[in-house]
């Protein structure tokens, strides 16, 4: 019998419309537990299970079940709470995309800059243009 998320429609009535489908976000609860998901899924994925406690409870779940036999067997300390872990990994993990875009901006721009500056050079060394506070270095 398929699971039905008893919310599903709850999410829709109140107006707070999900970017990503429960049954989207079902399929990648598996790969977000064996940290096999694709990198572009992730954000929508971690704010679909924030603002959709079914599938939270879900990921939970597996999260939980894939866990705990790992820590069980190894790290007595950390099997003790292994919701507070599955809301570290949520965090740690939204901070790696937020980092990964943040350096992703922080490049573009950079990049920008250096051909902007690559071709104020190049003119002022053809003496196209003159920049004053490049006068004497060339
Ligand atoms: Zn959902």
């Amino acid at each position: 019998m398929p699971y039905l998320h008893p919310d599903g429609r709850g999410n829709r009535q109140k107006g707070v419309l999900p970017a990503m489908e429960c049954e989207r976000a079902e399929k990648l609860i598996q790969a977000y537990v064996r940290d096999r998901m694709p990198e572009k899924e992730m954000e929508e994925f971690i704010a679909h299970v924030r603002s959709c406690p079914a599938c939270y409870d879900e990921l939970e779940t597996y999260f939980i079940i894939n866990h705990a036999a790992r820590y069980l067997d190894n790290d007595e300390t950390a099997s003790y709470n292994l919701k507070g872990l599955l809301e570290e990994d949520l965090k740690e993990k939204e901070r790696s995309v937020r980092r990964k875009r943040h350096r992703n901006v922080f490049f573009s721009v950079l990049i920008f800059l250096l051909t902007v500056m690559l071709i104020l050079f190049t003119m002022h060394y053809l003496n196209f243009i003159e920049l004053p506070w490049l006068k004497g270095l060339f």
